[in-house]
């Protein structure tokens, strides 16, 4: 009997004993295959021994200073790092990506009350979004499982527009163009309606994860909702806690799209698992902004900028840069999908296959043709999840009812240092655990 609250009362859990790069061993005996890294965090695989003795041999050196006092060379290191190509000016670390969530939120509170606009208080976020689950990161995400219980706490000075998913949401009849421009124009009334004036950020993700199963954005569309944004003089907050920091095949999944965040959130990647780091990131008009203003950014935690996290994080980013896994990230997408089309052709439950890079989802459906979605009584999602186990092959599932779409969804994100022979394995073992829930919710 153990003392331990899990996410459930109910379900039981494998004790994982050991992770061996793509691989984790299990007290229970045999091996699973880390296909989703957790939930895309492990980016450089397990037990990598240039980590481990990095944070050995911090954790002699220096592990804790209050921020209040000092500074530490891995945070200035790992700040640097971030922000080395130019696009930010600024890293603030902290310990999640719920907490680089809120620190998003209150800066750009923050950043309207510098700029002489402290009437700018409202939040436009999407439908079928995840941000995390402390309030005010809970308050912007559009996962109505995880907010249910906590609604009527929750800040009633968001709104919720539409999410871009083409898949569901884009007409027969209706160009990719002229998609975005009904989009934009959605943000633009609400926006208007809920007063120009008031309105301090609009919240996405670059690709929509936990969710919607790494829905992209359409051509175009980030770079339309910049251009109602700044209409309006609202900022953006760019959340790429899942699919950020190399996962897409760059390091921002934003530079796909024409469109660069002022204020961007990152998490999982960023300590690949070694440790529970996250960190926002502002540009230089928000940095400006504060710097000519009080100077002090209202917010803070005990554990944030924390040495040992950031020298953590700080080696997990040298050896991506180092064995250039963005890189190959990029070049092996393509034969990843691939793989994926080629295993899943004959189920017939496969709806979508999408995503970038390695952060991708596959769709099930009870009538592709059709788009209908197996009911949330199927559990069909819950089902892969056992019988991918079973064969092997951790998965990332999502299903049920989120913001008025049934869904089921796998994501499949490996280690960007996987090997050929392992992206196979999660190909063919997807397709074997894929056929047998079929046969299971006919
Ligand atoms: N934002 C996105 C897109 C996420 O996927 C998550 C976690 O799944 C979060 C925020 C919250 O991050 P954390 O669980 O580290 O608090």
């Amino acid at each position: 009997m153990t003392h331990i609250l899990h996410r459930s009362t109910r379900e039981t859990f494998e004790t994982a004993l050991s992770g061996e790069g793509s691989w984790l061993t299990l007290k229970a005996g045999g091996r699973v295959l880390d296909a989703a890294g957790g939930a895309a965090v492990t980016c450089i695989g397990h037990g990598n021994r240039r980590v481990a003795s990095a944070l050995a041999e911090q954790a002699t050196r220096l592990t804790y200073v209050h921020t209040a006092f000092f500074t530490s060379e891995p945070a200035e290191a790992l700040a640097d790092l971030l922000t080395d190509d130019g696009h930010f000016a600024r890293a603030f670390l902290v310990s999640s990506g719920s907490e680089a969530m809120e620190s998003a939120l209150k800066m750009a509170l923050q950043y309207h009350v510098e700029c002489g606009a402290p009437e700018r208080t409202r939040f436009i976020a999407r439908r079928q979004s995840y941000h995390g689950n402390t309030f005010g990161a809970l308050s912007v995400s559009g996962h109505t499982g995880r907010r249910s219980i906590y609604e009527p706490v929750l800040w009633d000075t968001v709104s919720h527009v539409s999410p871009c998913f083409p898949y569901h949401e884009q007409g027969t009849q209706e160009d990719d163009d002229a998609y975005v421009a009904r989009l934009a124009q959605e943000l633009e009334d609400e926006i208007v309606r809920v007063g120009p004036n008031t309105v301090a950020a609009f919240v996405a993700e670059t690709i929509v994860g936990a969710t919607s199963g790494c829905a992209t954005a359409s051509p175009g569309y980030f770079a339309a909702m910049r251009a109602v944004c700044d209409r309006h003089g609202v900022l953006m907050i760019g959340d790429e806690i899942m699919c950020g920091m190399g996962r897409s095949g760059k390091r921002h999944a934003w530079e796909y799209e024409n469109y660069r965040p002022d204020i961007q959130t990152v998490a999982k990647g960023l300590g690949g698992g070694y440790v529970p780091i996250g960190a926002m990131l502002i540009n230089d008009r928000v940095h400006d902004a504060l710097a000519a203003g009080s100077g002090a950014f209202v917010h803070g935690h005990t554990y944030q900028a924390h040495p040992l996290a950031a020298r953590g994080a700080l080696e997990v980013q040298r050896i991506i840069r180092e064995e250039k896994l963005v890189e190959r990230v990029a070049t092996n997408a393509d034969p990843l999908r691939t793989r994926l089309v080629e295993a899943l052709g004959n189920r017939h439950s496969v709806g979508d296959i999408r995503g970038r890079g390695y952060f991708l989802g596959v769709e099930f459906l009870a009538d592709p043709e059709a788009r209908i979605p197996y009911s949330s009584e199927a559990g069909f999602s819950a089902r892969l999840k056992a019988a991918a186990l079973s064969e092997g092959l951790a998965l990332y599932p999502n299903g049920g009812t989120i913001d008025g779409r049934t869904g089921d969804h796998v994501i499949v994100a490996p280690p960007f240092n996987a090997t050929e022979d392992e992206l196979d394995y999660i190909a063919e073992k997807l397709s074997v655990a894929v056929a047998k829930v079929e046969a299971a919710v006919q």
